[in-house]
């Protein structure tokens, strides 16, 4: 499966926002947006140029497609999808990603990156509905009941996720149940559950040129 295997951090350099891509980390003193706020490479010191419109709305897909670990091929995919939904496109559009199998893990905390939560799905630890679902693009739906699959609990990368779950900030989309490693879907995002940090009209005019 073709991936983005860019260093993770200096992605968020470049895009000037933490996007969250390494777990724990990026909660830390080490996070590199905390300590190194400029582009990456020979020039990044001199600060960010200025962007023309052009330049405004791929950086805004690029970040997208970073955040949600995705490829332009999938990311364009999606996007399609979306256009022949009814409703708003851009938020149909946010809508969809988010509901990706593995953005869910990741959002029910199963998983401490959206990187961990593709591995978990595509190595076949995931159960949507008690049948094991190893698509991280599967997208869930309303009622859809998400869980570690019980032959994989015992693993080791499992032990202590009880705990942190506790701490876990749930969307309201979401319920989670700790003791159970499960969550389940209650309802589509809606507008305020959607990415904050991501215009979704900037890409929506990028894919309309
Ligand atoms: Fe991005 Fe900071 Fe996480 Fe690195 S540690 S991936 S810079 S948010």
């Amino acid at each position: 499966m073709a991936r983005n295997l860019d260093p993770k951090c200096k992605q968020c350099r470049r895009v000037g926002e933490k996007l969250f891509l390494k777990g724990e980390r990026c909660f830390s003193v080490k996070c590199a947006i905390t300590k190194r706020n400029f582009p990456p490479g020979i020039h990044g010191g001199k600060g960010r140029t200025r962007q023309t419109e052009y330049g405004l709305q791929l950086q805004e897909k690029q970040k997208a497609m970073k955040e949600y670990r995705m490829l332009e091929k999938q990311f364009r995919l999606t996007f399609l999808r979306a256009q022949k939904m009814i409703g708003n496109l851009g938020e149909n559009f946010l809508s969809l990603l988010e509901t990706r199998l593995d953005n869910t893990v990741y959002k029910l905390g199963l998983a401490s990156s959206r990187d961990t939560a593709r591995q978990l799905v595509s190595h076949g630890h995931i159960a949507v509905n008690g049948r094991k679902v190893s698509i991280p693009s599967y997208q869930v739906k309303t009622g859809d009941v998400i869980k570690i699959k019980d032959g994989s609990k015992r693993k080791k990368i499992f032990n202590n996720l009880g705990e942190a779950l506790k701490k876990v900030n749930l969307p309201s989309w979401l319920n989670l149940v700790p003791a159970d490693l499960s969550g389940k879907v209650l309802h589509a995002p809606g507008a305020k559950d959607l990415a904050a940090n991501i215009n979704a009209q900037m890409i929506v005019e990028f894919y309309s040129r």
